[in-house]
């Protein structure tokens, strides 16, 4: 059932490619959005729980980041720079030293891509063919990586994959922590990378993410992440971690890798970077490895001021203290909370993922019915996995508990009455 008229929607129909994905499943017309709740143009409200799959984290037009935003664009602030310096760009700079690299001791330098992920990850997987000398990358099952020809070879998701017509070469695909009961994967893929017959040629990098989003919320364990980090490290290549979904707080820390406790060589950082939705990615590089000649991985829109100016208020306002941190593991919490109760009372559902980066396996078919539900019952949420079976709580991570509760509440009841009404046997 559309939650729109048609005459609104029309335009759509008529004039966006059929490409379009997102609006098949929800289909209200956007108009203004704050914090967690979003309006549509018959004034109906939503609360947000898809948050911009990961870029919204600290919601819609929050109040100090658009007054920054607007006091830069009242001032004739630079909007775009190429790559040259600008003082937006100095500013973020020195904040993002400050607050996120140095006081986790990383030495990594900022290299400003491209303002999709995806470009991102393309710069990364350059980079570590570059200064290995080697072609190969090791990527894991149910990796998203972005839709461009490079990092899509390391995408998992046959979906994804179909777009070129040409073969993506260049990835070996190894499975991932967690992906088959009773096989340790990480020392599946230490055999095979010591083994000259495997099969695998010596790898440029191991890519991952450590919470796998669009995979399904698949967790890598700590001592899992410990062990691929210390497998590249002794073969010889470079360990990327993508974390451009699960950083930037989505799992209560800044990086996601941090309870790890691993230093990856090249960290991908894109969605919630800028904090306001606004297209900004960075590729972090240790010094040894920032081989590049200038002007090796260009790009048209890698100076973007007002991304920087929202990004460094981001950073300010969020970052500069535990405050933030502590809220996001209480919120994760009562996450945990509600979703273990509502998996208790569905046959079969499983909790995935950590943080505020938490979801429900329901299965495909119950899964699409629920997310369906949820819009009408003004909820926006969506599925991941290899069958979307997965019903994601993505909530920007600044919602407040009583939204908070009330989302999980629809999705719950919502849950519970397509269980019902579909005739698993759901007790009491
Ligand atoms: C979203 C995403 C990408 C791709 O980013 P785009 O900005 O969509 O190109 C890559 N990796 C991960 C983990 C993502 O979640």
């Amino acid at each position: 059932m559309p939650l729109t008229t048609r005459s609104e929607t029309e335009i759509f129909e008529r004039r966006e490619s059929v490409v379009r994905s997102y609006c098949r499943g929800f289909d209200a017309v956007l108009s203004t959005g704050r914090g967690s709740v979003v309006r549509d143009t018959s004034g109906r409200e939503y609360l947000d729980f898809l948050a911009g799959a990961g870029a919204l984290n600290y919601g819609h037009n929050d109040p100090d980041l658009k007054a920054a935003l607007l006091d830069y664009v009242a001032g004739d602030g630079i909007a775009h720079g190429l790559d040259l310096f600008t003082e937006a760009k100095g500013a973020f700079l020195e904040s993002f030293s400050e607050l996120v690299l140095e006081p986790r001791g990383m030495d990594h330098l900022v290299q400003f891509t491209g303002p999709t992920g995806t470009n991102a990850v393309e710069a990364a997987l350059k980079l570590a063919r570059k200064v290995t000398g080697r072609t190969n990358v090791i990527a894991f099952t149910n990796g998203f990586h972005g839709v461009s020809a490079g990092a899509l070879a390391a995408t998992g998701n046959s979906t994804n994959r179909v777009g070129p017509v040409i073969p993506l070469p260049g990835v070996s695909r190894l499975p991932f922590d967690g992906y088959h009961a009773n096989l340790d994967t990480a020392e599946l893929l230490a055999a095979m990378l010591a083994d000259p017959s495997s099969g695998i040629d010596a790898p440029a990098a191991i890519l991952l993410e450590t919470v796998q989003g669009e995979g399904g919320l698949n967790v890598a364990s700590p001592a899992w992440l410990r062990r691929v980090a210390e497998l590249a490290r002794e073969h010889g290549a470079l360990l990327i971690v993508d974390d451009i979904q699960a950083g930037c707080g989505r799992t209560g820390t800044f990086f996601s890798f941090e309870p790890a406790g691993i230093v990856p060589d090249l960290v991908v950082l894109s969605k919630s970077l800028s904090g306001f939705g606004l297209p900004m990615s960075v590729l972090l590089v240790r010094p040894q490895w920032d081989q590049w000649q200038p002007g090796q991985h260009n790009g048209t829109f890698r100076g973007n001021g007002h991304a920087f100016v929202t990004a460094r208020a981001t950073l300010l306002k969020f970052w500069s203290d535990d405050t933030f941190t502590d809220a996001v593991a209480r919120r994760s919490a009562l996450v945990s909370r509600l979703l273990t109760d509502l998996a208790g009372q569905v046959p079969g559902a499983r909790l995935k993922g950590r943080g505020m980066m938490q979801g429900i396996d329901v299965g495909p078919r119950l899964s699409a019915e629920v997310t369906r539900g949820c819009a009408r019952n003004g909820l926006i949420i969506e599925s991941a996995g290899p069958r979307d079976e997965v019903i994601k709580v993505f909530a920007p991570l600044t919602t407040p508990d009583g939204q908070l509760e009330q989302g999980l509440r629809i999705l719950a009841d919502t849950t519970l009455a397509a269980a019902g009404g579909s005739g698993s046997a759901v007790p009491g």
